[in-house]
Protein backbone atom coordinates (compact mmCIF):
# COMPACT_ATOMS: atom_id res chain seq x y z
CA UNK A 1 0.00 0.00 0.00
CA UNK A 2 1.41 3.32 -1.09
CA UNK A 3 1.08 6.46 0.75
CA UNK A 4 -0.68 7.58 -2.22
CA UNK A 5 -3.08 4.74 -1.77
CA UNK A 6 -3.53 5.41 1.92
CA UNK A 7 -4.65 8.94 1.20
CA UNK A 8 -7.07 7.80 -0.86
CA UNK A 9 -9.00 6.12 1.64
CA UNK A 10 -8.77 8.42 4.01
CA UNK A 11 -10.25 11.10 1.49
CA UNK A 12 -12.99 8.11 1.22
CA UNK A 13 -13.90 7.71 5.24
CA UNK A 14 -14.14 11.67 5.29
CA UNK A 15 -17.51 11.36 3.76
CA UNK A 16 -18.85 9.05 6.28
CA UNK A 17 -18.18 12.06 9.35
CA UNK A 18 -20.70 12.82 11.21
CA UNK A 19 -20.22 16.40 12.12
CA UNK A 20 -22.68 18.40 12.77
CA UNK A 21 -21.91 20.88 15.07
CA UNK A 22 -18.14 21.21 13.65
CA UNK A 23 -18.58 20.65 10.58
CA UNK A 24 -15.13 19.64 10.53
CA UNK A 25 -15.07 15.95 8.76
CA UNK A 26 -11.63 14.22 9.72
CA UNK A 27 -10.85 10.55 7.54
CA UNK A 28 -7.90 8.38 8.49
CA UNK A 29 -7.12 5.04 7.14
CA UNK A 30 -4.93 3.00 9.07
CA UNK A 31 -2.19 0.30 7.68
CA UNK A 32 -1.35 -2.94 9.52
CA UNK A 33 1.70 -4.99 9.56
CA UNK A 34 -0.47 -7.42 7.59
CA UNK A 35 -1.26 -5.19 4.71
CA UNK A 36 -4.85 -5.06 6.02
CA UNK A 37 -6.35 -1.02 6.14
CA UNK A 38 -9.18 0.06 8.50
CA UNK A 39 -10.82 3.18 7.91
CA UNK A 40 -12.31 5.68 10.51
CA UNK A 41 -14.61 8.70 10.23
CA UNK A 42 -15.29 11.18 13.15
CA UNK A 43 -18.54 10.60 15.06
CA UNK A 44 -19.66 13.65 16.67
CA UNK A 45 -22.44 14.03 19.70
CA UNK A 46 -24.76 16.82 21.04
CA UNK A 47 -23.13 15.62 24.35
CA UNK A 48 -19.16 17.24 22.93
CA UNK A 49 -16.81 15.03 24.91
CA UNK A 50 -18.31 11.98 23.83
CA UNK A 51 -17.19 12.74 20.30
CA UNK A 52 -14.69 10.01 18.36
CA UNK A 53 -11.79 10.81 16.42
CA UNK A 54 -11.17 9.42 12.97
CA UNK A 55 -7.74 8.39 14.10
CA UNK A 56 -9.32 6.22 17.26
CA UNK A 57 -12.29 4.65 15.26
CA UNK A 58 -9.93 3.14 12.94
CA UNK A 59 -7.69 1.71 15.94
CA UNK A 60 -10.71 0.56 17.67
CA UNK A 61 -12.07 -1.15 14.48
CA UNK A 62 -8.58 -2.69 13.84
CA UNK A 63 -7.72 -3.46 17.47
CA UNK A 64 -11.36 -5.23 17.63
CA UNK A 65 -10.22 -7.10 15.02
CA UNK A 66 -7.38 -8.71 16.25
CA UNK A 67 -4.54 -6.56 15.00
CA UNK A 68 -1.69 -5.07 17.09
CA UNK A 69 0.74 -4.78 14.59
CA UNK A 70 0.55 -1.39 12.69
CA UNK A 71 2.91 0.48 10.15
CA UNK A 72 0.95 3.74 9.22
CA UNK A 73 -1.93 5.86 9.07
CA UNK A 74 -3.26 8.62 6.61
CA UNK A 75 -5.33 11.45 7.86
CA UNK A 76 -7.27 14.19 6.07
CA UNK A 77 -9.77 16.60 7.44
CA UNK A 78 -10.89 20.35 7.27
CA UNK A 79 -14.71 22.02 6.90
CA UNK A 80 -17.66 20.66 5.43
CA UNK A 81 -15.49 17.15 4.74
CA UNK A 82 -12.94 18.85 2.21
CA UNK A 83 -8.97 17.61 3.03
CA UNK A 84 -8.44 21.11 3.63
CA UNK A 85 -5.00 21.57 5.27
CA UNK A 86 -2.89 19.31 7.16
CA UNK A 87 -4.76 17.44 9.92
CA UNK A 88 -3.02 16.70 12.83
CA UNK A 89 -3.90 14.66 15.13
CA UNK A 90 -4.98 15.69 19.04
CA UNK A 91 -3.33 14.67 21.59
CA UNK A 92 -5.56 11.95 23.09
CA UNK A 93 -4.93 10.29 19.80
CA UNK A 94 -1.07 10.39 19.72
CA UNK A 95 -1.64 8.60 23.17
CA UNK A 96 -3.76 6.15 22.06
CA UNK A 97 -1.04 5.34 18.93
CA UNK A 98 1.73 5.48 21.63
CA UNK A 99 -0.01 2.58 22.97
CA UNK A 100 0.16 0.29 19.85
CA UNK A 101 2.59 1.66 17.77
CA UNK A 102 6.51 2.28 17.70
CA UNK A 103 8.15 6.11 17.57
CA UNK A 104 8.85 4.60 14.15
CA UNK A 105 4.63 4.71 12.74
CA UNK A 106 4.47 6.89 10.05
CA UNK A 107 1.72 9.35 9.99
CA UNK A 108 0.50 10.75 6.64
CA UNK A 109 -1.22 13.81 5.54
CA UNK A 110 -2.15 15.73 2.39
CA UNK A 111 -3.75 19.37 1.83
CA UNK A 112 -6.26 20.46 -0.56
CA UNK A 113 -3.72 21.38 -3.04
CA UNK A 114 -2.25 17.69 -3.23
CA UNK A 115 0.86 18.23 -0.75
CA UNK A 116 1.97 15.66 1.42
CA UNK A 117 3.15 16.14 5.11
CA UNK A 118 4.74 12.92 7.06
CA UNK A 119 5.76 12.80 10.50
CA UNK A 120 6.85 9.68 12.97
CA UNK A 121 5.01 9.27 16.15
CA UNK A 122 8.02 9.76 17.76
CA UNK A 123 8.32 13.39 16.38
CA UNK A 124 4.75 13.95 17.36
CA UNK A 125 4.62 12.58 20.96
CA UNK A 126 8.25 12.61 22.23
CA UNK A 127 8.68 11.29 25.40
CA UNK A 128 4.93 9.51 25.81
CA UNK A 129 3.72 8.19 28.86
CA UNK A 130 4.02 4.82 29.82
CA UNK A 131 4.98 2.28 32.61
CA UNK A 132 8.20 1.71 32.17
CA UNK A 133 8.46 -1.76 30.72
ZN1 LIG B 1 -8.06 12.73 18.13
Amino acid sequence: MTNEGLLSLAKEAIENAYCPYSRFGVGAALLCGDGEVFTGCNIENASFSLTLCAERTAFAKALSSGKRDFKAIAIVGGKDKRAEKFCYPCGACRQVMSEFCSEDFELIFEDENGRTDTATLGQLLPKSFDFGE
